[in-house]
């Protein structure tokens, strides 16, 4: 295994999914629909398939045409300003991808990256293979009992004495998985006067950007003044169209940022599947026809989503954990703390408390979730320990049979 290699370790997903499927639990982990995507983008995808057989073929390796200029008219509009589809997007596969060009095309030996904890767990990954030096702060919570994402916040003074003149990176996700915050503007403008000050970029991992409840509002931090110019942001088709397995992303920002991220895309994947490409075209087209109606995906999976949110939230409540209610977004994160008596957690050996409830939980009562402490540094692990996410883009019925086993073991 090459040095750089040689901190990383087992995923939580590559654990938690092999537990999955090991122990067939109703799986909350790791986070899918478990109902179908909307048709009209699963027909493209077969239709095309069917259709012209060129695309079958190659295509253009930084972004398939008909993508690229669907993608440019909808952050167009999204971010009020016209982006040039073949200069300043590129198509990844996943955000992961995305991540990973935006890292590998920055990130230099001793370079300092911020990530805010807790943190999408690739992240650290990532940053520390490229050589990159992860400085992490934590959200925190500001209150006590059964709270809002919109409590966890971070100190301001502890933020700022990240940066210095080593700082080349933050990563910023709002959406926020597994919180479901979404960052407001107060919150966003002091991280970019801090990245305009110390001459840093953004990458802005908004893979959640349609899935925000009402009356909250997801605002691009690369819209904010000056921003533009420093900002990578980054989506997925698994995400928007509720069909993860697709594994299509895209980043879009200015061309001297995407061109760094290109150069690592032409010399691993270079080109991502052609007919991936052209359905999430036609799924989009058809999205851009009904923008901003009620009929919008975008709009109809928020309002789906609110209420899955809050029938998790209340049967959590009523069965001992204490939830913090999202703002945005398909997962919750729960104290579970007040259930302790009620697990047998020396029967688990894993050095963090959240591994061994949600192992203990898998195994005896069928019911998975992910422990997150996983997406913490070392340092910060025992903040995440106290909490299990959830995740709630479920059939009601599947939500239903969830409360069902909890009810019965508490
Ligand atoms: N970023 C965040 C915050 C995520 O939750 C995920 C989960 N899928 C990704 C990136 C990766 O997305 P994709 O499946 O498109 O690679
Ligand atoms: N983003 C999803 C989650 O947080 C999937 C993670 C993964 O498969 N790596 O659950």
């Amino acid at each position: 295994l090459p040095k750089r290699y040689q901190e990383a370790s087992e995923s939580v997903w590559v654990e938690y999914v092999a537990l999955a499927l090991k122990y067939k639990p109703l799986n909350l982990g790791q986070g899918f629909p478990d109902y179908p995507p909307p048709s009209y983008v699963t027909k493209a995808l077969s239709d095309v398939a069917n259709g012209d057989h060129l695309l079958n073929q190659y295509t253009r390796g930084f972004g398939h045409p008909r993508l690229v200029n669907a993608l440019a008219k909808v952050y167009g509009q999204l971010i009020n300003r016209e982006i040039d589809p073949f200069n300043e997007i590129l198509v990844t596969v996943g955000a992961y991808q995305s991540l990973y060009n935006a890292i590998y095309g920055h990130v230099d030996h001793g370079d300092e990256v911020i990530i805010i904890e807790p943190f999408y767990d690739c992240y650290y990954d990532m940053i520390k293979s490229a050589g990159g030096i992860v400085k992490a702060i934590a959200l925190k919570p500001t209150k006590t009992g059964v709270i809002s994402s919109a409590d966890w916040k971070l100190d301001p003074k502890e933020l700022e004495s990240l940066f210095n003149e080593k700082t080349k990176m933050i990563i910023l996700n709002t959406p926020h998985n597994p919180l479901g915050k979404v960052f407001n503007i107060e919150e966003l403008t002091l991280i970019a006067d801090l990245c305009k000050k110390w001459n840093v970029m953004v990458v802005a991992d908004e893979v959640y950007e349609h899935m925000v409840f009402e009356p909250n509002k997801h605002i691009r931090i690369c819209t904010l003044p000056g921003m533009w110019e420093r900002t990578i942001t980054i989506g997925s088709a698994g995400k928007t169209f509720s069909a993860t397995g697709w594994k299509l992303g895209w980043s879009y920002g200015p061309n001297n940022l995407i061109r760094n991220m290109q150069l690592v895309h032409q010399n691993s994947v270079y080109t991502c599947a052609t007919p991936l490409q052209e359905a999430a075209a036609i799924g989009f087209e058809y999205e851009l026809s009904r923008f901003n109606s009620s009929e919008s995906f975008f709009k109809s999976l928020a309002v789906e989503l609110k209420g899955k949110r809050d029938f998790m939230a209340n049967f959590l409540v009523q069965n001992g954990f204490e939830p913090t209610i999202p703002e945005a977004g398909y997962f919750m994160i729960a104290d579970w703390t007040h259930l302790a008596n009620k697990v047998d957690l020396s029967s688990e050996t894993d050095e963090y408390k959240d591994y061994r409830f949600t192992k203990w939980m898998t195994k005896n009562i069928s019911l998975q979730g992910i422990p997150p402490s996983a997406f913490y540094t070392k340092p910060h692990k025992h903040l995440g320990e106290n909490f299990v996410r959830y995740c709630y883009i479920k059939k009601d019925e599947t939500l239903q049979k969830a409360a069902d086993i909890l009810k019965q073991w508490y």
